[in-house]
């Protein structure tokens, strides 16, 4: 499980002296958020976005993940079907 807080990675894609891993993990943020924002509080949203797009360690995994997006707390879950890699995202606002 990968639990992230949103809010630490803020403008890490935009800031030239923020670590490559910061950057990728600010990628993979935005795209989960893009992504979980598509549903419906509660509503699992089978996704495009590659497992292998997810935090290191990396794995060769095909898999696509799944999101839900949670208001109570505000938190976006993400799975993938394939090898079980999961996370949680949280304080985004
Ligand atoms: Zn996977």
């Amino acid at each position: 499980m990968y639990f992230t807080k949103a809010h630490h990675f803020k403008g890490a894609i935009d800031d030239p002296k923020a670590p490559a891993p910061a950057k990728q993990m600010a990628q993979f943020i935005n795209v989960v958020m893009g992504s979980g924002c598509k549903g419906a509080v509660g509503e699992k949203v089978y996704s495009k976005i590659p497992c292998m797009a997810g935090p290191s360690p990396r794995t060769w995994c095909l898999g696509l993940l799944n999101v839900l997006r949670t208001d109570g707390p505000a938190e976006i879950a993400w799975e993938c079907p394939e090898c079980g890699k999961a996370g949680v995202i949280s304080e985004f606002d």
